[in-house]
């Protein structure tokens, strides 16, 4: 059955899908402006002559042709009740729609729970996504840390993931050196990498528009006491976490089961954000490993398990990998060694 069809079969109205993700997901058309409605019984594309061309060859789906303000003219080629995406309409557009007479529908996260759980040609471009990261960390390995920059680093790393067949990123790449690994999120600086530290590299890539996430921590040398015990516990941390991944798994499980062995080591607090989250066409998507979201993991999900700790003024370890979730536990597409690399 047809993505399409798969959601036909589960709307109470017809679903105005704002999202161009979700656009992408249930058309393939991959453009900067479009909406779609899907109907019960079949589904208007609206899009703008720049994406017309393509967006005529979408099998179950009429186009459309709108001027580029499409939000503009929707009123007058709508009625009814229609369902909405609230997370993503503008209170804009949404006004808009309103005034056109239309009855508007909150419903939430529609197409991205059926995103969660990937098909059988999804999960093999992720693999390929995660296998050209997988390798890119394995080069960056080889090559000099030590007096450059962060930023040349992280440019490297951008430079390897295209090198190896990478589309794009899936987001740009962090390296976060010395005391700027105390941030998670850190924008790689001007910062030179000095012996006696960690180097947190996180990177991905996208291949058919998948995303592949990936995060290992370099050491330049002895690293001081603390930060040591912190990679240890991370390490350990991450791999309970991997051990609690398979389908019917409660996802606030998965979290809890690495974040106890961080807060067992007393270092719970250095641990602020969640075990990890979903990939796919974003690379944030559901499902959500963290204490805040009630989930089963299903098979075919496609998560990160990514425990990290950080500690003010000396620096951040965090690991991460990108597993499918199955019956019988992860399947893990980025093997790189966990295991502290020592980089020149
Ligand atoms: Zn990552
Ligand atoms: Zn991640």
């Amino acid at each position: 059955m047809s993505r399409l069809a798969r959601l036909q079969a589960q709307l109470e109205e017809p679903l105005l899908v704002s999202s161009l993700v979700n656009v992408r997901y249930l058309t393939g058309l991959a453009s900067s402006n479009a909406v779609l409605l899907v109907e019960p019984d079949g589904a208007r594309l609206f899009t703008d002559f720049r994406y017309a061309e393509r967006a005529r060859e979408i099998p179950d789906v009429a186009l459309v042709e709108t001027r580029r303000d499409i939000y503009a003219v929707l009123p007058e080629l709508l009625e009814g009740r229609i369902a909405f995406e609230p997370t993503v309409l503008t209170y804009e557009r949404w006004s808009l729609l309103a005034a056109g007479g239309i009855e508007l529908v909150p419903r939430r996260g529609v197409v991205e729970a059926m995103r969660a759980v990937k098909d059988a040609g999804e999960l093999n471009t992720i693999r390929r996504a995660a296998a050209i990261a997988n390798e890119a960390f394995a080069r960056l390995a080889e090559e000099p840390f030590v007096g450059h920059r962060e930023r040349d680093l992280a440019w490297r790393m951008q430079s390897l993931l295209h090198e190896l067949g990478g589309e794009k990123e899936s987001f740009d790449v962090i390296v976060a050196s010395g005391p700027t690994g105390e941030s998670p999120h850190s924008v790689p600086g001007d910062r030179t990498v000095e012996p006696g530290e960690t180097v947190i590299v996180d990177a991905g890539c996208r291949v058919g528009g998948y995303c592949s996430d990936c995060t290992r921590t370099f050491v330049t040398g002895e690293l001081p006491a603390g930060l040591q015990r912190a990679y240890e516990v991370v390490k350990q941390a991450q791999e309970t976490g991997l051990a609690a991944v398979r389908a019917g798994a409660d996802s606030k499980a998965v979290d809890g089961a690495a974040r106890a062995v961080v807060e067992e080591a007393g270092l719970g607090d250095a641990f602020g954000h969640g075990l990890g989250h979903g990939v796919g066409l974003e690379i944030h998507e559901a499902p959500w490993l963290n204490a805040e979201w009630p989930s089963v993991l299903t098979a075919g999900n496609v998560v990160t398990v990514e425990p990290g700790v950080y500690l003010h003024g000396l620096g951040g370890v965090r690991i991460e990998d990108l597993v499918i979730v199955t019956d019988d536990g992860p399947e893990v597409l980025t093997p790189f060694t966990k295991e502290p690399v020592t980089v020149g």
